[in-house]
């Protein structure tokens, strides 16, 4: 199986941390080992995602642990990329290229502790895990930091010393769990404080194609696109519409908008009596549906160039000027 996607966001960690006896091949996952390289994936970012709650920290700290044992203990199936040729290479090589990213500041930060320790503890995470691609200050909820996607709170004093803190590393700032007066809050924070922090949104779709406070807004949207950010387009069917093919109309408005956009595809296991109506379409329901989903691009018409640039290019190239440039 040819290798041909990279994705923006799965949660197989909290799954291997929260779920007992869980393993990195098991299909209820939906983002498996197994599942990922049916699915064509070369590169697959790989969530610490914790909600706010006293210890998050613990959960961040062992979801870490998970990513390095699968390294250890898969190394003829998976590897994480720590040069650019790495990334120049992912196409051609037969493993999972696995990068770690942070969702949700409160993954390395209680909320009731010194931001110094928070500080340690991420330094502690960027040592372990090698590259990170993203952090975002939140979840669904309101943290020390700022508000969640679920709130229409700010860009709070922690949440800008956690920024400057941040200006001194080569990690983006994901903008899919942030209420919009967060998002609007940290490009204020960094343009008056000229931060060289690159903005993204790892898994969110449109608002104008679909209304949902997931999604983003126009205007957020074209703040990422100018400031040379990407956007991964998410299966989750909340954030999609009436039906999977939808995902493309998302496509369509992006491309419109001259965004550059990736998977971000936000697998993750869950139990049905917490979601009774179901998270997914069947169509795009797992890391093996990477393929599905290509196909239908390909009879919706969109071209080869634009395929190849959603697909792997503009994730790839976008981890290549994040962190080796
Ligand atoms: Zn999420």
């Amino acid at each position: 199986m040819l290798h041909f996607a990279a994705d923006a966001h799965c949660d197989l960690l909290s799954y291997l941390q929260g779920v007992p006896n869980a393993s990195p091949f098991a299909e209820e996952s939906r983002c498996s080992l197994t599942q990922l390289q049916q699915g064509g994936v070369a590169l697959q970012t790989m969530a610490i995602f914790t909600t706010t709650q006293p210890g998050s920290v613990q959960a961040g700290a062992q979801q870490a642990n998970h990513f390095l044992q699968l390294l250890t203990r898969y190394p003829d199936k998976v590897y994480t990329p720590t040069c650019a040729e790495h990334l120049q290479n992912v196409l051609r090589e037969p493993r999972i290229a696995l990068v770690a990213a942070i969702e949700n500041a409160s993954s390395f930060c209680l909320e009731n502790e010194p931001l110094q320790n928070g500080f340690q503890q991420l330094d502690k995470l960027e040592h372990q895990l090698g590259k990170i691609f993203y952090i975002s200050l939140t979840h669904h909820t309101e943290n020390r930091f700022g508000g969640g996607n679920y709130t229409n709170i700010g860009l709070k004093e922690d949440g800008k010393r956690l920024l400057d803190y941040l200006a001194n590393k080569r990690i983006a700032i994901d903008f899919s769990h942030a209420s919009d007066a967060l998002a609007y809050g940290i490009l204020e924070h960094i343009d008056k404080n000229h931060l060289p922090l690159k903005v993204i949104a790892s898994h969110s779709n449109f608002r104008a194609v679909h209304h949902h406070r997931r999604n983003l807004p126009d205007d957020i949207a074209k703040a990422i696109i100018q400031r040379g950010g990407i956007i991964g387009l998410t299966w989750l069917k909340a954030y999609v519409g009436n039906q999977p093919t939808d995902l493309l109309r998302h496509w369509q408005h992006g491309k419109r908008l001259g965004a550059a956009m990736v998977c971000g595809a936000d697998l993750f296991y869950y139990q049905p009596k917490d979601f009774p109506s179901g998270v997914y379409f069947e169509r795009y329901s797992n890391a093996s549906n990477f393929l599905m989903l290509k196909e239908d691009m390909e009879n919706f018409g969109v071209q080869k160039d634009d395929l190849s640039n959603f697909f792997t290019t503009n994730l790839i190239s976008f981890l290549k000027n994040l962190w080796f440039n």
